[in-house]
Formats: C-alpha cells, structure tokens, sequence
C-alpha cells in the first residue's frame, strides 16, 4: 500500500467527547468517524484492524469446526415473540415498522432465527452436533452508549450458536468454543483473562466471559493468582462461600422464600413499566409517630444491573412512592456512584442495602423477570443500623481466601470482550426446535451461544497497548505490520530506488507493508505513525544508504537500530 493512495486523517487533538485513552487515540488516528451517539462510520485504517480481527476469529471459528453463516439484521417480530423476547427486552431492543405495518427487531443478537434455522433445516440427529457462526452488525439502543467503539449502538459481533442432542455434548461444544477463545485471543496479542460468570437473564447453567485487562475496565474482576480460580464480580459475590459470610455478619436478606409471584402482577401493583434496568430505588414512606404523620425518604441501593432483570419492592407498610433513582441521588447518598452493580442472581438470596435502618419495610416481594423466582417475604436493612459505605456493598475483597482454598484473591478490571454461555433448551423449548432421535421421538435441542466483540477488541486491544505518542498495535491486527519513511523519497534517486527495491521485497515476503511516499517532513510523517501505531518502521536516508544501513525501529523502541540496507528484508521476517 501506497500512503498517497491510502486515506490518512490524523489529529492533534481528540475532540473533547472522548473521555477514555481508546476513544481519544482511534479519533485521533482517523480510525473512527462518529455519525451519531454510538453509531460510527470505520475509516480506513480502522476497517484494517476490524479486518485482521475478523480473519483471527474466522480462521479459528473454522477450525474449531464452526460453520459460518450470515443472518439478517432486520428480523421479523413473530420469531421475537416466540420467545417472549419481543416483550421481555426493554428499549435496547430496535423495533422497526415496515410499509404494511409489521414489527421487526434489529437484531442485537441472533438466538430467535438461528433456533429457526435449525428447526426447519435440520433433518436428523446424525446432523448434530452443529455450530452455525456469523460475524453480522449488531444494534443495541444502549442506554449510555460511550467511549466510542467500546460501548457502541451499532457495533460488529461475532456470534455463534451449537446445537446437540444432549447436555453432555453441549458441554464438549461449549470447551471447544472456549478453547476457540482462548487461542483467539492469544493471537490478537492481548492480555486476557476468562472468568466464570453468572448467566443473568439469558437463563441456562454455564457461563464465561473473557476479559481484556486494562483499568479503564468497566467490570471487575475476582481471581487468584496461584491457582486457576477466576469470576466476575457479580459471579463470585454469589458464592456459598461469600453467602456463608454475609449470614455470619447477618447484613441481608432474611430468609426469603421463592414464590409465584409474576413480575407483571408486581409492576402492576406498583404502577411501574416491565424489564427495567434498577440500580437503586427511591421510597416515600410515611410513618404514623405520635398520631403525626412524617414522611421519610429512602434511597435503597438495588445490586441489579440487567436489562431483562426485574427487581419490585411492594408491601411497604406506608409506601406512598415509588420510583428509581436518579445517579445523582446516588451519588449524593454514596458519595459516589457504586460501579458497577451485578445482575440479581434469583436462585441465590438476594442482596440489597439499604442507607438507613429499615426497621419497619418488611415482606418485600423481589426477584427477576423470570416465572417463579421472585422472593417473596425479603426482610433487608434490619441489622443495618449504621449507614454503609461503598466499600461495605462488596462481599469479594482483595485478600480474601479464595474458593478453592488454594490462595487470596485479587481484584482487576476489565473489559468485556467475549461471553461464552450454555443455553441448555431455553430457546429451542420456547420455539419447538426438536430432533428426531436414534428411535425417531422428538428431543429438543441443547443450546450454547458464543459472542466475541469484533469492534470493542479494537478499543479494548488499546487501552492496553499505548504510549504518549499514540497506539501500539499488537501485530497480528495492526492496520499495517510496517511503514517505510523514505527521506526524500521525491528528491534522491538511491533512496527512492532502495525504498521501491525494499518495498517489493518486503510485500513478496508477505509483510503488510504501507510505503510512505506524501512527501511529508520527517516528523509529522513519524508521529502520523507512531500516533496510527504500526509496530515496526524503517527510515530509508541517503546519509545511512552512503554507509549502507537503514534505520529500523520498533514502535516499543526507545531508539533507531541501524541494519545494513542488504540485510533488511532478512532482519524483518
Ligand atoms: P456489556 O456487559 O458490555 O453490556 P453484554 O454482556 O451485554 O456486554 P453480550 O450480550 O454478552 O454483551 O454480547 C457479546 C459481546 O458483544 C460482549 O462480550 C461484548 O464484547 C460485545 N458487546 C456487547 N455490547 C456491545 C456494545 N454496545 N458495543 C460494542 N460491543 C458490545
Ligand atoms: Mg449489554
Ligand atoms: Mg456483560
Ligand atoms: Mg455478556
């Protein structure tokens, strides 16, 4: 690649949206062109990168006998309501009209029309088991979309779908689509970590997310380093082990009993739309003292951040109001906003805390959006006599025993980019997807799903590798693996001779090479580069050919190696 026939855009400076290093770098490098809140055109030199990623995923999905599909972004409302999706989903879900008046969802995710896919086309068990992947734009109305291409509306995925006779071969699917990841992204060149996960909403029994490291990380991490143990925050605070632990400070729940309550019976109660994301509520109680009436606010802090999740509080002695809560009173409350807070895990006790004694709100009904997992009966905040702090909401701390006994924990943050998941036969009971076993009696299906976030890698693979001068790609996805920075390159007949020789030879050896010839200075031509990252760069100078050397330097480099210009090619591979 020529660089005068190549599309170059660099910035000085990042506009001043870009909160995170990522975001301000890809701007900066002309890899992105924001169009909208989380919706971006990929320039050049970022479609480079989203490429080379997508060819790792490809090349590994491939080999791990997964077999490539292209599924449609505009997909019809029916399959949605099959699963009950089509109402459960809250607004991250883009609902679209076509001209005769009939609903579609944009896809976020594609289990609805695989599951049809494979009930219609799929003719025996002998078929199975079958993994059907497709790298596809995905759109999520995100509530916050930010930090660019890390949280974006319209963003690139990798998903992935195995279908098996039974829960044992779902399994062996699902180790192989996990060691598909790991080697994927081992390739990419990227610190990463796998941690076990909770499934959230999506329902099923195994789960995992894989990680990219960097503490800009939206999510935390819980892992010991002398042994293999490893989960997300949410995950590890719903352990026995930590369950035990809160029972012995007797801080929460109090022996809930799961009920039938339905969610919508709940909402209605309450007068509140379904499937809301709650982070924390805001109660208005009244409280009858010395026949006054006085009305006391409460601000209770909710460990619930799932779209499908449900969280209801009734039975309030007194509730008169009932809303969510704004961040700003959050903050207020807590001094700051609590990161993250995990998806309510239904099967487990449920945690939640509240700022003051509660002494007289009791026999709260609770739980998520799925039948027959709400509490009903929860009794919380009555030994919370003294406010808590932030730090007291988590029950994982850094130097707490691990689990397995094998050592103490650790805490980092990361950032989620693959989520692996055992669906079981959530979706194929809900959309009649069977197979006619060896004695020709229906079965239904046992699923497992598998995302990996194409455009976030892009973000995440920065926040990790970066110096003041800009990003540092690994190679295997860097837009180019090397740049060529001819001085004079229009001027001295050697140095334009050496450099096309150069150039011929590197390309003939595979190299991903982009030839500098826009007759820039020396210096904005070097900070184009190292600013856009490419990890290995050569300065061809007609002071350095009359002794017969070149200069090369890694991006990582402190200083330029001088390599006689007739063992370059050599040098490079
Ligand atoms: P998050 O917790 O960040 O919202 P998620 O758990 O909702 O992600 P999944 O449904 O597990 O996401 O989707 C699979 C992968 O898609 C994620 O691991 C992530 O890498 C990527 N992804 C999800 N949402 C976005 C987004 N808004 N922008 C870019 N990538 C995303
Ligand atoms: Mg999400
Ligand atoms: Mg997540
Ligand atoms: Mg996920």
């Amino acid at each position: 690649m020529r660089a005068s026939r190549f599309f170059i855009s660099t910035l000085k400076e990042a506009p001043s949206d870009a909160e995170i290093v990522s975001h301000q770098l890809m701007m900066r490098a002309g890899m992105i062109k924001r169009q909208g809140s989380g919706i971006y055109t990929y320039m050049p030199v970022g479609l480079r990168v989203i490429r080379k990623v997508e060819a790792i995923i490809r090349e590994e999905m491939d080999k791990a006998g997964a077999i490539e599909t292209l599924m449609p972004v505009v997909q019809p409302a029916e399959l949605w309501q099959e699963t009950g999706r089509w109402d459960k989903m809250g607004p991250e879900l883009m609902r679209v009209k076509d001209r005769h008046g009939r609903d579609y969802a944009i896809q976020p995710t594609s289990e609805e029309v695989v599951t049809d896919v494979v009930r219609t086309e799929l003719k025996s068990y002998r078929q199975l088991p079958i993994n059907f992947y497709q790298i596809q734009t995905k759109f999520r109305d995100e509530r916050r979309p930010r930090f660019g291409v890390m949280r974006g509306r319209e963003f690139t995925m990798k998903d992935a779908y195995s279908f098996d006779r039974d829960v044992e071969g779902m399994q062996k699917s699902y180790q192989i689509m996990f060691e598909a990841y790991q080697k994927i992204f081992t390739r990419f060149g990227l610190q990463f970590r796998a941690v076990a996960a909770d499934n959230g909403a999506i329902g099923g029994t195994g789960s995992h997310e894989f990680h990219v490291i960097a503490s800009t990380g939206e999510d935390a991490l819980v892992y010991c380093p002398t042994s293999d143990y490893a989960a997300n925050m949410e995950a590890a605070e719903a352990l026995p082990l930590i369950q035990a632990r809160a029972a012995a400070t007797e801080s929460l729940v109090k022996t809930p009993t799961p009920g039938k309550t339905k969610c919508e019976d709940v909402a209605q109660m309450l007068g509140l739309p379904l499937a809301r994301t709650v982070k924390a509520i805001a109660l208005t109680v009244e409280k009858e003292e010395e026949g006054k009436v006085a009305k006391e606010n409460w601000l209770l802090l909710l460990r619930g951040d799932h779209e499908l999740n449900e969280v209801k509080v009734s039975k309030v002695p007194g509730l008169s109001s009932f809303r969510f809560a704004s961040e700003a009173e959050i903050v207020e409350a807590y001094g700051t906003l609590p990161g993250y807070l995990g998806p309510i895990n239904t099967k487990q006790p449920v945690r939640i805390v509240a700022d003051r004694t509660v002494a007289n709100m009791a026999d709260f009904v609770c739980g998520a959006n799925e039948a027959d997992y709400h509490y009903t009966g929860a009794n919380w905040g009555r030994d919370l006599a003294e406010p808590m702090a932030v730090a007291d909401l988590r029950n994982v701390v850094e130097g707490d025993a691990s689990p397995d006994g094998k050592g103490v924990l650790a805490i980092e943050r990361g950032i989620e980019v693959g989520h692996v998941f055992q669906l079981g036969t959530a979706y194929s009971a809900a959309m009649n997807a069977t197979f006619l076993d060896e004695n020709g009696k229906p079965a239904p299906l046992q699923m497992g799903c598998y995302g990996i976030g194409v455009t976030r890698i892009l973000g995440a693979a920065i926040e990790q590798n970066f110096d003041d001068k800009g990003i540092i790609w690994p190679q295997s996805i860097a837009p180019f693996e090397l740049v060529l920075c001819p001085m004079g390159y229009d001027r001295s007949e050697l140095v334009k001779e050496q450099t096309d020789s150069l150039y011929a030879q590197l390309q003939a050896l595979g190299v991903d090479v982009i030839l500098d010839d826009r007759g820039l200075r020396p210096g904005s031509m070097f900070a184009d580069w190292e600013l856009i990252g490419v990890p290995h760069r050569i300065v061809i100078g007609e002071r350095g050919l009359k002794e017969g050397n070149l200069e090369y330097q890694g991006r990582r480099d402190e200083a330029a190696t001088a390599v006689p210009a007739a063992d370059m090619a050599g040098f490079i591979k």
